[in-house]
């Protein structure tokens, strides 16, 4: 039977990229080794690194202002690097406080300087994106999380600052057209529309680092290191970075994107019709701040839990649970989840109103 999967992360990727990688994993390329096996440093995997990097920032429209890092740590070790990195003793950074991920950034930042939070939206258990805050040209930067995994609400638009914008972008990144020159650091772990786990990555304006900091950085948290070592200060993570490859190889072939944008928004929007129109259902995010790439949505009649999860289990539809702290459920529509998957959820959705 073919899986529908609605894995937040690590989520989908695309059937030939799976079959690629395994091949991989048997026989790199007819070379008679396997991908785990080769050096990192050999001529073939350095290859296969820059071709990843490049792809990155063509794929982004971003020129050679920017490097792009592939590191590990996960978008996790992100939320200390980037203070460790850029917050100035004696100007305080200031994150926008849209959900978990963001909180635990915040939290991270703590430990390493005095961070603040300038807008927050924890009132309503994270359901919307706050709009209306200030952020001051004194502050080292200001940090936000472009897309709330959990919570299914996504920033349409970012503040135009003279600071550092800083975006944690692990469930959107490469997903929808944005203008990602008004970003001076993105970062994202790859198991969400890049690649399988185990690589990060780190898309920065090599401007923002030329600053003097009174502050001793761990080599492999310097993204000065990192920049001076091409990404290989120590062993890569080969398999993960393999896969990312293969990944935005097919995302380029897909057309880029541009195409990804539309597919996606195609998608969302065929889920949340029915979400809107089927009165077992409701929404969670505020409609203004819907994500296209998590959409949160609950059974206002408990009882038919049950039911709901045979008829989804019968279509092959799976980890459609939502998140421990909001409940209900979570289909993550990722690039490369086909729209006829969302369509079988709708059909599931669709069924248990027919019988109720
Ligand atoms: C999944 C996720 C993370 C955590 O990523 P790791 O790579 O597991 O550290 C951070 N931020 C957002 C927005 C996420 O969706």
């Amino acid at each position: 039977m073919k899986m529908h999967n609605f894995c937040a992360g690590p989520c989908i990727l695309p059937q030939s990229v799976f079959e690629k990688a395994s091949q991989a994993v048997k026989d790199f390329d007819s070379s008679g080794l396997s991908i785990l096996e080769i050096s990192h440093r050999s001529n073939v995997f350095q290859q296969i690194l820059k071709e990843t990097r490049d792809l990155i920032k063509e794929l982004t429209g971003l020129n050679n202002d920017y490097e792009v890092l592939l590191l590990q740590g996960g978008a996790s070790l992100q939320f200390t690097m980037v203070p460790f990195n850029l917050a100035k003793n004696d100007e305080s950074p200031l994150y926008l406080d849209t959900g978990r991920w963001a909180n635990n950034a915040f939290l991270e930042a703590e430990k390493i300087c005095k961070p603040l939070i300038v807008a927050s939206s924890k009132d309503k258990n994270y359901n919307y994106i706050p709009k209306d805050y200030e952020i001051s040209e004194n502050a080292s930067y200001f940090h936000c999380t472009s897309n709330n995994t959990i919570y299914g609400t996504q920033m349409k638009s970012f503040p135009k600052t003279k600071v550092p914008l800083i975006s944690d972008m692990s469930s959107d990144i490469l997903s929808r057209k944005l203008d990602y020159s008004q970003f001076d650091l993105i970062y994202a772990g790859a198991q969400k529309n890049i690649g399988a786990a185990g690589v990060t990555v780190v898309i920065v304006r090599k401007e923002i680092l030329e600053k003097n900091l009174e502050r001793n950085i761990p080599s492999y948290l310097d993204y000065r290191v990192q920049i001076a070592k091409d990404s290989c200060f120590n062993t890569s993570p080969v398999f993960s970075i393999y896969t990312a490859y293969l990944n935005l190889l097919w995302l380029k072939e897909q057309g880029g994107i541009e195409a990804m944008d539309k597919r996606n928004k195609k998608k969302a929007e065929t889920l949340y019709a029915e979400i809107d129109k089927n009165d077992l259902f409701e929404g969670v995010a505020v409609k203004e701040d819907r994500s296209d790439m998590n959409v949160t949505f609950t059974l206002k009649e408990v009882s038919l839990k049950e039911k709901f999860a045979e008829i989804c289990e019968e279509a092959g539809v799976v980890a459609l649970k939502g998140h421990r702290t909001v409940g209900g459920y979570r289909a993550s529509l990722y690039n490369a989840l086909e729209l006829e998957s969302v369509e079988v959820l709708v059909g599931c959705m669709k069924r248990l109103n027919e019988i109720a």
